[in-house]
């Protein structure tokens, strides 16, 4: 067993994994990696009426994606039961905690009444003794004494006045043992060293202090807050709102070096304006101290940029095999296209370079390059490039359509020699390269962008690249 720290992340299954959750894991993981400590996955799955199987197995297989393995666990909370039932007895039997029988209705009206300023509980039933019975709530016996400090790692002393934590529950009317509760006593048993965890739980930190104290002499662990994610309004990331899902990422086709590399830097940077970083450096690099507090801008186009850097970087063969599942799933879904895979995957292969060049994610591969896929006589015309290109702009694109069928027809079949026959054809009709090429690449691809024409027209080969040819003529009519 190491000696040196221990942190966990500590997860509740109640959803798709979240960015801001990948982060709090990563760096949980980097600073284990670094300190040569453990890592520990513990599943705070006590909320058995919004957590589900499938999202406790989505944060597995989704930090198993990013490289975040863990050295120990998952542990279940709700497995951990009978030490936090044990750890809520102690607590009463040694007066630290108290059943309180008090309705919202009736807390609310006394505040009133007694113009207390926080609406929060007001301790009615501190000393009344009650034993445990239906309808009691567990509370914990704030009471009087100095403040409650939080030393945060990154946002130094966080003082909390005991007045303002009141007596909280640490146990429903029920038994149920709460958050704090099970947190608390889940890190004092696995000897959890540093706590590092989003911002949002800062609040409830004192809380667990003093549960903490009150069941043991050890050392509190470190903690450290990370700041919160916000989007470019500057507001808090929201699952209804903005694109959070660290699954929607991946079936989009963003690489996890660069989700990683992008979600160390929310909060977190190495310095010397270096952005671009592999997992081992930062590791290296890492120093919790040196985490952000104000609130990091998630920002999904700078993501999609590091994605496309990443995606640049890899060898052709690398990006082919990460791209082809990516153009199986286009393929299985696009119900209209007749060809064969295996046709289309060869022409990919030789514009694979030119279309890596141009994706920012896995998943734009498939649009790109669909028409490779596709028999000659099934070309799905874009209908917005069609009217645009070929309608509007008939008789040139007329003209381009026979001049190039009458030239692509002999001469040499590569990009050199095809762009300028295109120019010579284009010549004669008074039009540049760009426009020249429009109408046969509407005709050929049934778009008006896409990879370099003259490349894509030699990986589809001159038999194919004439019959799309002739069938746009034939649509165009005359
Ligand atoms: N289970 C808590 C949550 O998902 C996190 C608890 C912690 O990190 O201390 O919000």
């Amino acid at each position: 067993m190491s000696g040196g720290p221990r942190v966990r992340f500590a997860p509740s299954p109640t959803g798709y994994f979240h960015v801001g959750s990948a982060r709090t894991s990563l760096y949980n993981w980097l600073f284990a990696r670094k300190m040569g400590g453990t890592f520990v996955l513990r599943i705070e799955d006590t909320d058995t009426e919004r957590n589900r199987r499938e999202w406790l197995d989505g944060i597995c297989e989704s930090m198993a994606w990013l490289g975040l393995n863990w050295d120990e666990g998952p542990y279940l909370q709700s497995e951990r039961r009978p030490d936090h039932i044990a750890a809520l007895q102690r607590l009463h039997s040694q007066g630290d905690a108290y059943y309180c029988d008090c309705v919202r209705e009736e807390v609310d009206k006394r505040n009133e009444a007694n113009g207390r300023k926080t609406p929060g509980y007001d301790g009615f039933c501190r000393d009344r003794g009650l034993e445990a019975g239906e309808g009691r709530a567990l509370r914990f016996k704030v009471g009087a004494g100095d403040p409650v400090v939080v030393h945060d790692l990154i946002r130094g002393d966080v003082v909390f006045e005991r007045d303002t934590l009141d007596d909280f529950v640490i146990a429903k009317p029920d038994g149920s043992p709460l958050f704090v509760l099970a947190n608390t006593v889940d890190d004092i048993s696995m000897r959890i060293t540093h706590v590092i965890r989003g911002e949002d739980l800062l609040p409830s930190t004192p809380k667990g202090m003093l549960v903490y104290r009150a069941l043991t002499d050890a050392e509190y662990p470190a903690f450290a807050h990370l700041p919160m994610l916000v989007n470019e309004k500057r507001q808090k990331l929201s699952k209804r709102r903005d694109p959070v899902a660290i699954e929607d990422y991946r079936s989009k086709g963003f690489l996890p070096e660069a989700m990683v590399n992008y979600l160390a830097l929310l909060g977190w940077s190495p310095g010397n304006d270096r952005e671009i970083l592999p997992l081992a450096e930062m590791v290296t690099e890492f120093k919790i101290e040196r985490v952000n507090h104000s609130p990091a801008f998630f920002d999904v186009a700078k993501l999609e940029h590091f994605n496309g850097e990443y995606i640049r970087a890899l060898s052709v063969e690398d990006f082919l095999s990460r791209a082809e599942p990516y153009l199986r799933e286009g393929y299985s879904e696009a119900q209209h296209y007749v060809g064969s895979f295996e046709s289309g995957i060869v022409g990919f292969k030789q514009i694979a370079p030119l279309v890596q060049e141009r994706v920012s994610k896995l998943s734009d591969a498939w649009p790109m390059a669909d028409f490779l896929f596709v028999e000659d006589d099934s070309v799905a015309y874009d209908s917005a490039a069609w009217e645009k290109v070929m309608v509007n702009g008939k008789v040139a694109a007329a003209g381009m359509l026979s001049g190039a069928v009458e030239l692509f027809e002999l001469g040499d079949w590569d990009a050199e020699a095809l762009k300028s026959a295109t120019s010579s054809v284009g010549e004669k009709l008074g039009l540049k390269l760009g426009k020249a090429q429009a109408p046969l690449r509407v005709a050929i691809t049934g778009k008006t962008v896409g990879p370099p024409l003259f490349e894509a027209m030699v990986a589809l080969g001159r038999e194919s690249v004439l019959s799309r040819l002739k069938s746009a003529q034939e649509k165009l009519g005359g």
